[in-house]
């Protein structure tokens, strides 16, 4: 019986971010680690490994599909109510104890990560995401950087089939992989876990790649919106949360920050779930620094209207919302307060036309997608 590591290093192809070395050595350009990697070794992600020379990538299968609301991501500044069928593949360059989608992202370093990849082509991909009704096509659940040639394969047939694109992503990018991507990816998500270089070095990285990346995705014109999970004891400190929400508000007052709250999960089981009221005193902090459209997620109904998009000129409620289901759409057609006028900044569609669902569901027809270790 193969194991999840065989499967996952006969299924690629040679990588197309990486510049070879002397002595067969490699270099890896796909995320911020910049792996020097040597032959017959992988890289920090154990997704991408040398063999003889060359860099080899992971390529034609998923760790899961799923459908979920484009507000799940979040994503609240691009095309509200779309349907974003969402695809991921398998490890991280991070190590984060509290990661929520662990079984994907660690399914290489933990053995009790165990999920079966599914075979997939670009085009099965892209077949299944339109009978679903997907808009937007979504790499994440893993960090997407690691598997960018793959990515790109899929989105290329996304968007000649009319889809719009993303990445949910740690934001550990290079200039590389970011100019590799622009042409290919409309929407960003980057997961700012800290503001505390300390802390990075606990989840594996460094926070020097991460705010470089942020400034680079926000100038090259890639719609860019913030998460930051608030985690008590770890990331909460007030002056943590201005260093952070300053260095946002610097690049433009209006990029969207979400301030969501942790629950125990994975490794992290020691500090508690975040309250409420934490959530409230970022986004005080945040409006402080000058940021303009902050939102509180995790914990529906309980942060006042803080799940809601007011219009940063006039302050009206142009889209309401209750987790991840949009209750009222104000725009205009040109994305603009129907009151005072103010452009909205985000990617907004000419009409709203309601949501197919605001509750995650797997595919109903992922059957044509098929599992690699079952069939071995
Ligand atoms: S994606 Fe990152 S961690 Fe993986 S080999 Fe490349 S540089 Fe290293």
């Amino acid at each position: 019986m193969p194991t999840l590591r065989d499967v996952v290093y006969e299924n690629v192809r040679e990588g197309e971010l990486y510049q070879k070395l002397d002595r067969n050595r490699v270099r890896c350009y796909a995320c911020g680690h910049c792996c020097p990697i040597p032959e017959n070794q992988p890289g920090v992600c154990k997704v991408r490994y040398n063999k003889g020379g060359t860099l080899y990538v992971p390529w034609g299968y998923v760790g899961g599909v799923q459908c979920d609301p484009i507000e799940k991501k979040p994503f609240f500044h691009a095309y509200p109510g779309a349907l974003a069928y969402s695809f991921g593949m398998l490890g991280c360059d991070l190590h984060c104890s509290y990661c929520q989608n662990w079984v994907t992202s660690q399914a290489l370093r933990d053995p009790s990560a165990v999920s079966p990849p599914l075979e997939a082509s670009p085009e099965a991909l892209v077949r299944d995401a339109l009978a679903q009704g997907g808009k937007v096509l979504v790499s994440t659940y893993n960090e997407p950087l690691i598997t960018s040639e793959w990515a790109v394969a899929v989105f290329k047939e996304a968007r000649a089939a009319g889809l719009i694109t993303g990445f949910v992503s740690n934001g550990n990018a290079t200039p590389q992989v970011l100019e590799y991507l622009r042409p290919w990816v409309d929407l960003y998500k980057v997961d700012l876990k800290s503001f505390d270089d300390r802390h990075y070095h606990e989840l594996g990285g460094r926070i020097g790649p991460i705010l470089d990346s942020i400034r680079r995705l926000y100038q090259m014109g890639f719609w860019l919106e913030i998460v930051t999970l608030l985690i008590p004891g770890f990331n909460d400190s007030d002056d943590e949360l201005r260093r952070l929400t300053e260095f946002l508000a610097g690049i433009s007052p209006h990029i969207p920050w979400h301030v969501t709250a942790f629950h125990k999960d994975y490794k992290m089981t020691s500090p508690e779930d975040t309250r409420p009221e934490d959530l409230l005193r970022a986004a005080e902090i945040g409006k402080g620094a000058g940021l303009r459209y902050i939102y509180a997620g995790n914990i529906p109904g309980m942060v006042g209207d803080l799940e809601d998009t007011h219009c940063h000129n006039c302050g009206r409620t142009l889209i309401k919302r209750y987790s991840y289901l949009v209750e009222d759409y104000r725009l205009t057609p040109q994305g603009c307060c129907p009151f005072c006028g103010a452009a909205i900044p985000g990617k907004w569609a000419a009409k709203f036309d309601g949501q197919i669902t605001s509750h995650p569901f797997l595919p109903r027809r992922a059957s044509r997608l098929v599992t690699i270790l079952s069939q071995q």
